[in-house]
């Protein structure tokens, strides 16, 4: 017999809803049983871990975001104006530049790993890492955290060639893109990434899983997407890139192909039920239909976009029979915090106080990441299914009383509350703190790495738009923890 664990929980959620004093049995990395109240479990054979006053929940899915990008760039900008035609993330896309060089490698996986362990915490089991930089740092610490990943290297890799140039933008608002990283240059880092599928694919007990990370339609050539599609077809794995996420990519898509990117996503084969989309804030009402004919997922960004001023209108996308699923993209790591913005936002872009529900954001955060990643045995609390659950506590003064534990989660709670994460049957965070982790320690080697980044940042005049003043240098760049 394997490892076996009884979950008690106030509450379970369930595919039929909400369950009372239901029991959770996992054996190895599946639910076995969930049991009813009442039900005897005196003859059970198994460690039991008592979560009183927590709703017992299936893992969150986070299907879009860059580990290490939030650290790096949170909560420095987003209050500042930006000068016209230039959205939300271009100037930081001169920090992440910054950040991402080969000086700062080894110290950046700290921050990678404080990342990856606040998912973790906050009650995500799946990320899927649309790697910013240093995959293989990333493939290391997801080894080591616990946590189930699909992940891939953004192609091109050059963020400078992936945001273009920060300061100059063509005639219709787009941004210029410097051509420094050539067909040929995205070809061969397509072929690298085809070589690490075979150490990596399928590692750490089927726990990580490789797919390839076009960056979006306006900065792949053209022969490198029809690739990404060709390979995976060939390697039988899923796709990620950005999809219609500002009017410059849709400008500049127009101007070089004569369509959408959705449309050239259909040329290059890539249009299908392996990719996950992010955002598709601009997806022009005419491609609707092909979107859902053609199976592809949005991955729903809620604070991310809203960050920027904006919603991506989601809901419209469920109604029009796409598939959705949520993720953070950066900047925030809560993925229950994702929950509230999704369904408060969706409400005011709906103008409906009852679409999207509560219920249904949940299940599009949890079995709709599944989903996306071909999974139906994730995301859900059912025997049979993976054994990724994770326990938030309602009994904080924001939280309780409860009435129905599925609004109260996903209106009230936050990535704080969550005390109790497993994935693949491995307990990971016990008492809402991370098993066999010094964060203390994690959290300074991230903060060292970080001061180092943004002083260096600031002399060299990269953040001039939020810190004109160079008397901020050494070590006085505001900072979370010193
Ligand atoms: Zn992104």
């Amino acid at each position: 017999m394997g490892d076996r664990r009884l979950f008690r929980p106030k509450w379970v959620l369930t595919p039929d809803g909400i369950r009372e004093g239901a029991s959770v049995l996992v054996e190895d990395n599946r639910i076995t049983a969930v049991l009813d109240a009442g039900a005897d479990l005196s003859g059970i054979d198994a460690e039991v871990v008592e979560l009183a006053d927590q709703l017992l929940m299936p893992g969150l899915v986070n299907t879009h975001t860059h580990v290490g990008a939030g650290p790096v760039g949170r909560g420095i900008s987003e209050d500042y104006p930006l000068p016209d035609g230039m959205p939300f993330y271009v100037p930081l896309s001169r920090l992440w530049r910054w950040a991402y060089q080969e000086r700062f490698r080894e110290s950046f996986r700290a921050v990678m790993e404080w990342d990856t362990l606040g998912m973790l915490r906050s009650g995500t089991t799946t990320i899927v890492n649309h790697a910013s930089t240093d995959i293989h740092g990333y493939l290391d610490i997801a080894a080591r955290s616990g946590i189930r990943t699909w992940t891939g290297p953004t192609i091109p890799l050059d963020v400078t060639h992936r945001l273009g140039q920060l300061d100059r933008t063509a005639g219709d608002g787009s941004a210029e893109r410097p051509d420094s990283i050539s067909g040929d240059k995205q070809n061969s880092e397509l072929a690298e990434l085809e070589e690490m599928f075979a150490t990596w694919d399928g590692a750490a007990d089927g726990r990580i899983r490789m797919l390839l990370g076009p960056a979006a339609v306006h900065t792949d050539e053209f022969s490198v997407l029809q690739g990404v599609a060709e390979a995976a077809q060939r390697l039988d794995c899923l796709v990620t890139t950005h999809l219609c996420q500002a009017p410059g990519e849709l400008a500049e898509t127009q101007r070089k192909y004569g369509t959408t990117p959705l449309r050239v996503l259909e040329r290059a084969g890539l249009a299908d039920d392996r990719l996950i989309a992010a955002h598709a804030t601009y997806l022009p009402v005419e491609d609707y239909e092909l979107a859902a004919s053609s199976g592809i997922t949005i991955a729903h960004c809620a604070s991310r976009k809203a960050k920027e001023a904006l919603t991506s209108p989601f809901q419209v996308f469920r109604d029009a029979g796409i598939k959705v699923s949520l993720g953070t993209d950066g900047f925030s790591c809560d993925m229950v915090e994702e929950l509230t913005l999704a369904t408060t936002l969706g409400k005011i872009a709906t103008g409906r106080l009852h679409t999207p529900a509560s219920a249904e954001v949940l299940e599009i955060a949890t079995a709709g990441g599944g989903r996306a990643l071909h999974r139906p045995d994730l995301g859900v609390i059912e025997a049979g299914a993976l054994a990724d659950l994770v326990g938030i506590s309602l009994a904080d003064a924001a939280t309780w009383p409860v009435f129905d534990p599925i609004q109260t989660v996903a209106l009230y709670a936050s990535g704080r509350d969550v005390r109790l994460v497993v994935v693949d049957g491995e307990i990971r965070v016990r008492d809402g703190a991370v098993v066999g982790t010094d964060i203390a320690a994690l959290r300074a080697a991230a903060d060292t790495a970080l001061q180092e980044i943004w002083s260096t940042a600031v002399d060299e005049g990269l953040l001039t738009e939020v810190l004109p003043s160079t008397s901020r240098r050494n070590g006085a760049v505001p900072c979370p923890t010193s």
